[in-house]
């Protein structure tokens, strides 16, 4: 595997979550020895998110728990990060991606890891102060501490983990929580009724 992709030459990584950061870890594990450039458009080393609506969220975990790797290995490992840029266009002929800044960066093989964004509600009200949606790490500190205040009263749209979790870490902090779901049990669709309402 590592001799196909070595003759392609200097890879870049769109996309600095954990598929982007792991490929680049297991791309080193396996021998390749060329040029690595990862670009994140957050401005965060690449981090996992399962903490964030969990242990991080309530306090437990503080933010050297959540990278990917240690944040030296990067160079250890002479893997290139563009923290806080983002590709906004891919030229396949030219082998090249242009980035929000302006500037255009060569590559023999691209890899997309973008991942996912949450999918927003377009309501009439949804774009006010005190609404948001749940992703990153700058979300979940900015909840943090809002949440930590607690006595608010805080209503959740969206019955499955995520909402559940953020539910529960709400409720942990001493304030009024509701959650809207389509599901009548929540989780019904993922793991069925009877631990559905288990966790309702
Ligand atoms: C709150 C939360 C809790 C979770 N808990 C669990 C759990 O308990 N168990 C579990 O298995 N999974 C969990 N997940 C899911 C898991 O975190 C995802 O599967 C994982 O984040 C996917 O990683 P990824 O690298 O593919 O994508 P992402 O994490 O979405 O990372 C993609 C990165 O690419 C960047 N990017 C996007 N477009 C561009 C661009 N054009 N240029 C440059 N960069 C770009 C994004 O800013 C982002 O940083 C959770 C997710 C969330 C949000």
């Amino acid at each position: 595997m590592a001799e196909d992709i070595a003759t392609a030459g200097d890879i870049v990584i769109a996309g600095g979550g954990l598929a982007g950061a792991t490929a680049a870890k297991t791309l080193r594990a396996e021998g390749f020895a060329g040029p690595v450039t990862i670009i994140g458009a957050e401005r965060h080393h690449p981090y996992l998110r399962p903490p964030l609506s969990k242990e991080y969220l309530l306090g437990k975990a503080a933010e050297d728990a959540v990278p990917v790797v240690p944040p030296g290995w990067y160079a250890e490992n002479d893997v290139g990060l563009r923290l806080g840029a983002r590709v906004t266009g891919i030229r396949p002929g030219a082998r090249t991606v242009e980035l929000d800044d302006g500037s255009t960066l060569a590559y023999g093989s691209l890899l997309l890891a973008t991942g996912a964004t949450p999918r927003t509600l377009r309501l009439p009200g949804s774009d006010l102060a005190g609404v948001s949606t749940f992703r990153t790490l700058d979300d979940s500190r900015r909840l943090r501490s809002r949440l930590a205040e607690g006595g608010m009263n805080v209503v959740m749209i969206g019955s499955g983990w995520i909402g559940m979790e953020l539910a529960a870490a709400a409720a942990t902090y001493g304030n009024n929580v509701t959650l809207l779901g389509l599901e009548e049990i929540p989780l019904a669709g993922a793991i069925g009724p009877d631990l559905g309402r288990f966790f309702r």
